[in-house]
Order: structure tokens, then sequence, then C-alpha cells
């Protein structure tokens, strides 16, 4: 089944997708980006996802490059005659293509390009055993609420991870305390030791991190469940006295995390308040769109 991508306004053979050598993106990587889930061929949470884009292009005044029904149609369509079931629909709308010079071009319309991508389930050892985490300082900007397709820092991270042999990087701000992962948010449970009790805790939405649209999901499915939640910063070593740890993603959905820094969190073993919040947002993701 020949595979197609949507490169301004057309749909080409994956393989002939191509932008200009003079568009934003390539020279400074002037653009945002937007992964959308697919489970079992239908979106998970486009909107949220969409509106998450809407959001970075006016933070940066990129203009957005279709309005958002015919942008819908194109993704749905994109969808179907790739046939994609399951994986993930990549967009990257950048400022546009103009004559290298810092300042923003006049008069250039914004580029769009949407490809679609199959992708495995997360292997079943690695949602048995959990995710090992290294930690890294936070070096990036202090806009990291957009999603910038500038991600440098994000993907010098997750090779340092790769090559520690472990799934991801968490990063530390100059505080000392866990902001995310380089592609996904961080969470924890605390140990409701001494009288108090067990909290899922995960940083608040702000300037320093990408409100995940899976971390969303779950702190609404959560509070559904009645669970204590709290949206605060928590530090490596509280990280590592926590009964369990794990992380959220579009891709991962939400996946335990049993070591951090080659230690063990809690007893080492993927944790049954995790485990719950990863059923319940599989449930959850078999009805939306
Ligand atoms: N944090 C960062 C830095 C990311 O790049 C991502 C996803 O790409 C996430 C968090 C998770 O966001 P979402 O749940 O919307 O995929």
């Amino acid at each position: 089944m020949p595979r197609y991508c949507f490169v301004n306004g057309r749909y080409l053979a994956h393989r002939d997708g191509a932008v200009h050598i003079e568009d934003r993106g390539y020279q400074f990587a002037d653009g945002v980006y937007e992964v959308i889930p697919v489970h079992q061929g239908r979106m998970i949470d486009a909107t949220a996802h969409l509106n998450r884009l809407d959001y970075s292009l006016a933070e940066l005044r990129i203009a957005a490059p279709m309005a958002r029904r015919p942008l819908e149609i194109v993704i749905r369509q994109l969808i179907d005659r790739n046939g994609l079931t399951n994986g993930l629909v990549y967009m990257q709308v950048t400022r546009g293509v103009a004559p290298r010079d810092h300042k923003f071009p006049k008069h250039t319309d914004s580029a769009l390009v949407i490809t679609t991508k199959q992708t495995k389930p997360v292997a079943a050892s690695l949602l048995a055993q959990g995710a090992s985490v290294v930690t890294r300082p936070d070096i990036r900007w202090q806009r990291r609420d957009i999603k910038s397709i500038s991600l440098l820092p994000n993907i010098l991270a997750k090779q340092d991870a790769t090559e520690q042999g472990a799934y991801e990087a968490w990063l530390v701000d100059e505080k000392g305390l866990v902001t995310e992962g380089s592609s996904t948010n961080a969470w924890i449970v605390t140990a409701g030791r001494d009288g108090k009790p067990v909290e899922i805790v995960t940083r608040p939405r702000s300037h320093d991190i990408l409100g995940g649209i899976t971390r969303q999901a779950v702190l609404a499915l959560a509070k559904e469940q009645n669970l204590r939640l709290a949206e605060r910063g928590f530090t490596v070593d509280e990280a590592l006295a926590a009964e369990e740890a794990f992380l959220t993603s579009s891709s991962a959905f939400v996946l335990p995390v049993t070591r951090i820094d080659g230690k063990p969190v809690g007893s080492g073993k993927p944790g049954p308040l995790t485990q719950r919040l990863r059923e319940i947002y599989l449930q959850y993701a078999d009805h939306t769109e």
C-alpha cells in the first residue's frame, strides 16, 4: 500500500515529500509541530491537539496554514489513505519559505507538512519491567509550553538516555525539580507514610513544561476516580523515595518508570496505581476522537 504525505496543499507519495531549502523551519527551526495519536483507527483527543497547535502558532505569531475544518478533513483523509490503525499523525507548520533573514518575512504563507506513521504497541517486556530513566539538567529555553520544532536539548538528552540503556531522560531545573521528560511528562505516586495519603504528583502547567495532552487526560481520569492529585514540582530524591513513578505521552500513553539513574523506584516493579491508570487511559482511548 503506498504511503502518502500532505505537503502545502497536495497529497504526495511519502518518498516524494520535500520542502524548499529556504523553508524557515529548515533554516531557523522557525516552526511548531503537533503529534496526534491514532488508536484502532481513531484519533485520541484530536481537538485538544489541534487547540494546542493553534496555541503554539499564536504564541509565535505564525499564521494557521488552513482553517480548522479543512485541516481535520485532510488529517482524516491521510489516515484513511495510509490505512493507519495504530500510530501517529505528525504535523509541522513553519513560518514558510523566504530568503534567509532573521526578521519575519512580510508576505510569506506558512508551510504545512503532515505525515503518518504506523507504530507497534509498547513492548510487553517494557510494560512488565517498567522503563528506566536517567536525569539530565534541563538546558532548554524558557517557553517549553510552545511545541517548537527546535528540539536540540531534547534530542541530546534522549540520546544520552539511549546510550545509558534507558528509555527516557528526566530533565531537572536549576532548583533541582524535575520538569518533564525529553518527550514525555513525568509523574510520581508518593508513599502514603506517616499518616499522609498517597498522592499522584506531576508538575503544574506553566512555561516550564509542555502541557501534555495525555497528561491532561490522565489528570481528568484520575479526578473522576477520586484519586488524590497534586500539581507541584518534585525532586529526584522524592521520586526515588516514591511508591511509583510513570510517564505519559501520545506514543507511550501511561508507562511505568521503575529505575531512575540506575536506582529502583519503590519496589522496582511497575506500581498498581500506574497500571490502573494505564488501563483507564486505554479504555478512554477506545472511545475518543
Ligand atoms: N513533554 C514534551 C517535551 C514532549 O515533547 C511531549 C510529547 O511530545 C510530551 C511532554 C507529552 O505530550 P503529549 O501527551 O501531548 O504527547
